[in-house]
């Protein structure tokens, strides 16, 4: 009798000991939310994050669900999500197939910029956004990993910290460019526009992937003729014959913004990423008018 309830007694313990042993699965839906996650987590034991959008995805745009991706998640104790649309297109399957799962959306309590198709997504290229988001974020994961809801509360308070303090930065360096219209490729830099008070004349292309009408081409040579000054922004990776065209129609120089959707994945990208754009824009602006 002894023998068998020190038996059960040992087996407790060994079931126990494994359980403690077993990481915390933490996915993050792509490259940004997963920068917040490893600030807010930072330290925090026994959690392992992963991303759904494999490196060089980008935007969420065109991003599906493989059947990998629902095993992976099926394990997870959560999805931290952009949210404002970016997810719109595999939450559907993803409510069908694993309903239980715990979503934390960072979009909340976020002034959506509504466009026709509903808000525009890109709500992380602005540092107060980032900021909300991470406030978000941190509240929620503190509230589902209670045993180390103090250390996440912390960390949460120290990026949001260290984010505010990057708008404070940002917007002084940009306070007093002597233009301020851009032309950008993809519709990801309206947030990023309004906090440093940018004028976004024209965007290219809504997507990445997506090639531009030759009529469009045309209107937005038409707009930017208008303008002295008028910048057009390409991204990382990205080669678009339209901009080029543009560029050479126009006579306006072409530089690199980038969304911040791919990076070397240190907890710092996304603050340096957003001093590149920052360095970028007072090259392209603060040259004074072009010759
Ligand atoms: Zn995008």
């Amino acid at each position: 009798m002894l023998k068998k309830i020190l038996a059960a007694l040992l087996l407790c313990a060994l079931l126990m000991a494994s359980a403690l042993a077993e990481p915390v699965t933490i996915v993050c839906s792509f490259y940004p939310i997963r920068i917040f996650a490893e600030n807010v987590l930072k330290d925090v034991p026994e959690v392992e994050l992963q991303t759904l959008a494999p490196a060089g995805t980008g935007c969420l745009h065109d991003f599906q669900l493989l059947p990998g991706d629902l095993r992976a998640l099926d394990k997870a104790k959560c999805l931290i999500i952009n949210g404002a649309g970016m997810e719109s297109q595999f939450l559907p399957l993803l409510e069908k197939e694993m309903g239980s799962l715990p979503l934390i959306n960072c979009s909340e309590h976020i002034d959506l910029i509504e466009e026709d198709e509903g808000p525009n997504p890109h709500i992380w290229l602005n540092a107060l956004n980032a900021r909300q988001m991470v406030l978000n974020m941190g509240a929620q994961l503190a509230a589902l990993l209670p045993e180390h809801a103090e250390k996440i509360s912390a960390n949460t308070a120290l990026y949001a910290d260290r984010l505010a303090a990057l708008h404070e930065e940002l917007s002084e360096q940009l306070y007093d460019l002597p233009a301020r219209d851009i032309v950008t490729f993809h519709e990801a830099y309206p947030y990023f526009a309004e906090e440093f008070h940018l004028n976004v004349v024209a965007s290219v292309a809504v997507e990445p992937d997506e090639a531009p009408s030759p009529r469009m081409i045309a209107e937005t040579v038409e707009l930017i003729r208008g303008y002295d000054l008028c910048p057009l922004f390409s991204e990382p990776g990205v080669s678009s014959d339209a901009l080029q065209v543009i560029a050479r129609e126009t006579s306006q120089p072409v530089y690199e913004l980038s969304p911040i959707t791919d990076g070397d994945g240190t907890a710092e990208d996304y603050e340096n990423g957003m001093r590149k754009n920052a360095e970028t824009l007072k090259q392209a602006l603060g040259a004074g008018k072009s010759n």
